[in-house]
């Protein structure tokens, strides 16, 4: 595999941020942003010390004094102008997220398009803020509900989705008259300084408060600040469970709202009336897409035992035509591990599964790279149950294939985890694919038919149950986390009539 040189890679960051409007200054650390097509540095960024989140969020919270003010549908000016300069942008910021996340160009592509998608649904929805008029019980009173701005919302997001969860929460967010103080992932902090210039030049052509958004940079310890203050009404976290574990309590330790979009361990059922050849693309491209990083990977296959043989040999098969190295290479459809790490989680779960009595099918290996840059074919895995490795999300392409006899047992195995984001189900057949649906059905907050589990278009909320924390993002009423609720007894009679017929004189 060639993979291309270090200094070339400074060179295309560093260009595609000065196409961005962002100010480049010497970072002097201490976080490093790396890439993981060759493991290398890309620059030095500096962290936010504890007086530079305060900073940002008193600068958020007075804008939002004064941005929650501003009608809904001019705030919607932000999210439109956001869109024009993303999608003037859209090669640059995706040049970024291939170099921070190694996503192939046209995923990275495909995660810069979802952003223009939520701008659009954003401005669309500064004019759809409805809340409702119910009929009151007493006579010459209306009853109705309003929806204000919440205050500041503290947006954490992972590595693998560098922009689009950003997006999602900020475009949204900004629509509904709150203001935004983001912290990305520590290993994707150049696509972030990008972002952060295109919106600051939205809100100054728009005329906007610059306050709407900041960015403040580094680990965990920089995301716990934004979890612990009180002026930060609504905590957006996205990443792992353990990650929504710490946060979770403390946010709630002090009333805060909090929108939680965690792990993943998504599967597919495969009945015997499937259409193959669509199944066999869904699952590949699921499962194997993104290096297997994505919090909606295809992890966990269910197949009626009629037609496992066939379909595990024809995955196997398409899996070996798949071209694994530099994201940047023509016909590369897998891109790199982000770092280290993953590989190790990866190889632990493969032990694991083998110890468990599981047979590697294909791949797991690594396939060339360079010492700091990981590469690996996607693995198929089969396995005789649903063990403890295959019940645990590990960020890496492996599928584990498991069979099933009778529906009931197949919705068991697939319910069968703790955790629950999306799911899909490969059949001909109505009423199977009706009762996936249904409410003993899949228990996820996304359920699919005849596609795979990845792949979400913005218009429906995105989020997940159990441990995937319960969270609602981007598209449908997910708003309404993003505000907040007032209901609104008006008397426009003379008298004084009381509720539920109370009589008090
Ligand atoms: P991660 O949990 O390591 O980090 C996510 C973010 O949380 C980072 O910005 C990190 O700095 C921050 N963070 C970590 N600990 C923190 C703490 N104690 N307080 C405050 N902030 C903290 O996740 P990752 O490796 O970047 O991403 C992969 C994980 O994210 C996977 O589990 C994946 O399924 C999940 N994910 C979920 C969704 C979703 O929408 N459900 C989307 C993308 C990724």
């Amino acid at each position: 595999m060639n993979l291309p040189a270090p200094e070339e890679l400074c060179r295309r960051a560093e260009e595609a941020l000065i196409r961005c409007g962002a100010e480049i200054t010497d970072g002097g650390g201490p976080l490093v942003a790396r890439t993981p097509i060759t493991g290398t540095e890309l620059r030095t960024v500096t962290s936010s010390s504890a007086e530079d989140v305060d900073r940002a969020i008193t600068a958020a919270h007075d804008a939002f004094l004064e941005w929650r003010s501003v009608p809904a549908p001019q705030r919607g000016a932000v999210a439109r102008r956001l869109g024009q300069l993303l999608t003037e942008h859209k090669a640059d910021l995706a040049e970024l997220v291939t170099l921070e996340a190694g996503k192939i160009p046209s995923e990275a592509q495909g995660e810069v398009q979802e952003m223009i998608d939520i701008c659009e649904f954003a401005v669309g929805l500064s004019r759809q803020l409805y809340g409702k008029t119910m009929a009151s019980e007493r006579p010459g009173h209306r009853l109705m509900e309003t929806w204000h701005p919440l205050g500041v919302v503290g947006v954490i997001s992972a590595f693998n989705f560098p922009v689009a969860v950003w997006s999602w929460n900020t475009a949204v967010a900004l629509v509904c008259g709150d203001t935004v103080v983001w912290k990305p992932s520590d290993r994707t902090p150049l696509t972030a300084i990008a972002c952060d210039a295109l919106l600051a030049r939205a809100a100054r052509d728009v005329g906007a408060p610059a306050g709407i958004h900041a960015l403040i940079q580094g680990a965990g310890d920089v995301g716990e600040r934004l979890v612990d203050d009180a002026r930060v009404a609504l905590l957006s976290a996205t990443g792992s469970v353990r990650m929504g574990r710490a946060v979770g309590p403390r946010v709630a330790a002090r009333f805060g709202k909090c929108l939680l979009e965690l792990g993943g361990n998504n599967a597919a059922v495969v009945a015997p009336s499937a259409d193959l050849d669509l199944t066999v693309r869904g699952v590949v491209f699921s499962a194997a897409g993104t290096a297997g990083q994505r919090c909606t990977s295809l992890r966990r296959l269910i197949v009626h035992s009629s037609v496992a043989d066939e379909l595990v040999e024809r995955i196997s098969s398409a899996y070996g035509q798949l071209k694994v190295g530099n994201p940047f290479d023509d016909g590369v459809l897998v891109g790199p591990l982000v770092n280290r790490s993953a590989f190790e989680a990866m190889q632990t779960a493969l032990d694991k599964a083998r110890a468990d009595g599981g047979t590697v099918v294909c791949g797991g290996e690594r396939s060339g790279g360079s010492d700091s840059a990981y590469y690996v074919s996607p693995a198929l895995v089969r396995m005789p149950a649903q063990t403890s490795v295959v019940r645990e999300e590990t960020f890496a392409p492996i599928l584990y294939v498991l069979t099933y006899e009778d529906f009931d047992q197949a919705i068991a195995l697939h319910n069968e985890v703790p955790q629950g984001l999306s799911s899909s189900i490969f059949t001909t057949d109505q009423r199977e694919a009706e009762r996936f649906l249904a409410a003993d059905g899949s228990d996820c907050g996304i359920a699919n038919v005849n596609i795979g589990t990845s792949g979400a278009e913005i218009g429906g909320a995105f989020g997940g149950e159990k441990e995937t924390g319960g969270g609602r993002e981007s598209g449908s009423d997910a708003w309404k986390a993003y505000m907040r609720r007032a209901t609104n007894t008006v008397n426009y009679s003379d008298r004084l009539p009381l509720a539920q017929g109370v009589e008090f004189t």
